[in-house]
């Protein structure tokens, strides 16, 4: 039985140590079948000696059988815990606690929750975040969709009227990064880091994503221009305060910026343009795993960690071992 925990505490307990944390992974890796990471070999033994990873304590190595091959891996190999010195316990801990706060959680308060360096703290956060990326998506989208676009650090004068922040203006010296957002009408929110919010720049981005004929409400930003010869294209004018027009608004996709600024301000403070990506899909992530519990939340982190091919219903099918045996695999003298 995989076991089912409802808060930091019970997971906690649960992984209280770093072999059951290695072997938890190794379930949702591979549902008990190890796999060869270089050659897809299904053939695999386990030695009975070999530590490769001599944090993981009574950890063995696997070693694939195929001769062209031979690869020597663990369960850590290609993922983002591989080659960390913090142990799997922690590890575990960051990654429900980054995915259960809103807003974030900076390096410094999760270093002190978890009794980590800051330097660990900040590391460990961003491979999580590198985790989150989205994988492309395989077929465009049809639906109601909101496109805005906003802007994160630097100066007013390249913003869009409405989004001027006042008494901002020529304070500073380097420009603001935009980020442009997709957000299709009760579902996910797609955010992009792009250097500026010409048409040339946001249009491709709609073009590869939403199929022609969906419906893609925006403001008057001239970047949108020409969107009607492919879409059903529904203007909301924000110089005139308008934000509602019939029934389409942008409400949703403004009720989105809001969250992101309030956690990349409140909570990181200041975030540079080169980092800015990680960010974006650090508050995608979340957002669009809102409807789902905190617990499931950081398994679909864990099986993003490992093997992007890996899917949702992946994780919720039922495992073919129980965790609470020891898994047997054919073994090999090291
Ligand atoms: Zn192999």
């Amino acid at each position: 039985m995989i076991p089912q925990f409802s808060n930091l505490l019970e997971l906690q307990k649960y992984f209280n140590n770093e072999l059951v944390c290695a072997k938890y992974l190794e379930q949702k890796k591979w549902n008990g079948k190890p796999v060869c990471p270089d050659c897809g070999c299904e053939k695999i033994y386990r030695f009975k000696t070999r530590l490769r990873h001599p944090e993981l304590k009574d950890y063995k190595d696997f070693i694939c059988s195929n001769k062209e091959c031979k690869k020597i891996f663990s369960v850590l190999t290609d993922s983002i815990f591989e080659g960390s010195k913090i142990s799997l316990q922690v590890w575990f801990s960051a990654m429900y606690l980054i995915s259960a706060h809103k807003k974030g959680i900076s390096s410094h308060q999760l270093a002190s929750d978890l009794g980590i360096t800051q330097k660990s703290s900040w590391f460990i956060l961003h491979r999580i975040r590198c985790s989150y990326e989205p994988k492309p998506i395989e077929e465009k989208i049809d639906g109601l969709f909101q496109a805005d676009e906003t802007f994160i650090g630097g100066k007013n004068k390249n913003r869009h009227a409405h989004k001027k922040v006042d008494a901002s203006q020529g304070r500073s010296t380097k420009d603001k990064t935009p980020v442009f957002g997709l957000q299709q009408t009760g579902g996910d929110i797609h955010t992009f880091v792009v250097k500026n919010t010409k048409a040339e720049t946001l249009q491709p981005i709609i073009k590869s994503m939403i199929k022609s004929g969906a419906i893609i409400v925006t403001d008057e930003w001239n970047g949108y221009n020409g969107l009607s010869k492919d879409y059903g294209h529904i203007l909301v004018n924000h110089n005139e305060k308008q934000y509602v027009n019939g029934a389409f608004s942008n409400n949703a996709i403004e009720g989105y910026w809001s969250l992101f600024k309030r956690g990349i301000f409140g909570i990181y403070h200041w975030v540079s343009a080169k980092h800015l990506h990680r960010y974006c899909n650090e508050f995608s992530y979340r957002y669009n795993r809102r409807k789902i519990s905190d617990i499931n939340k950081f398994e679909l982190a864990l099986l993003q960690s490992n093997n992007k091919r890996l899917t949702y219903n992946q994780l919720i099918a039922k495992p073919v071992v129980d965790l609470t045996e020891d898994v047997d695999y054919d073994v090999v003298q090291d």
